[in-house]
């Protein structure tokens, strides 16, 4: 198996296309990972969520990471890990712009509100005017490719 790196161009392209992957945020030193839907733009990630430990945690610190990955089997994937900043679309004036961007392009993803709906059905405290929208500045983005070997594939391969 190879592992190369991704060109920048790459590993946005996979973002785009994918469209989920799992947020980590920490607080006092804990690590928190949850599964997210996202829509993506060059520079950030949109996401939608209702209120609860996620959105808590990301309003002490802001800083969080996103890892997207496609593995069709384990000597062939791709894997793209964003470090960035937490930001809230509040339903301000201020915010409306980015907000109104948010939806729309949330909108294309199939089942994205039910996804945070259901998070908040399962605590029985879903509140629509709760409902968050937030983005997350890209700060720093790392792609790894893994491909099969062709040498190790090969049937003969050459000795050392
Ligand atoms: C494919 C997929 C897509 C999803 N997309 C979204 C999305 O776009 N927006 C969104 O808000 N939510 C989404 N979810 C649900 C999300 O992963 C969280 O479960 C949910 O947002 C609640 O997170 P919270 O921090 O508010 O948890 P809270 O309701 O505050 O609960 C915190 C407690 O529940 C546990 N917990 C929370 N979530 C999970 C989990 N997924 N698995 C195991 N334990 C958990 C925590 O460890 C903690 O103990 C998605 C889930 C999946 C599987």
């Amino acid at each position: 198996m190879l592992v190369g790196e991704m060109s920048q161009q790459e590993c946005k392209e996979l973002l785009a296309r994918l469209g989920f992957g799992r947020l980590a945020c920490a607080q006092e030193n804990r690590p928190y990972i949850v599964p997210i839907y996202f829509a993506s733009e060059p520079d950030r990630l949109y996401g939608f969520a209702t209120m609860g430990q996620k959105i808590e945690w990301m309003r002490s610190n802001p800083i969080v990471c996103v890892e997207v990955d496609e593995v069709r089997s384990p000597i062939d994937w791709v894997s793209v890990v964003v470090t960035g900043r937490y930001e809230e679309l509040p339903e301000t004036d201020e915010y409306l712009k980015q907000r109104e961007r948010a939806e729309a392009l949330l909108e294309k993803r199939s089942l994205w509100w039910e996804a945070g709906l259901a998070a908040a059905q399962t605590r029985g405290k879903f509140d629509r005017d709760r409902a968050v929208f937030y983005c997350i500045h890209l700060e720093e983005i790392t792609g790894r490719r893994a491909s099969p070997d062709p040498v190790e594939a090969s049937p003969h391969p050459a000795r050392t």
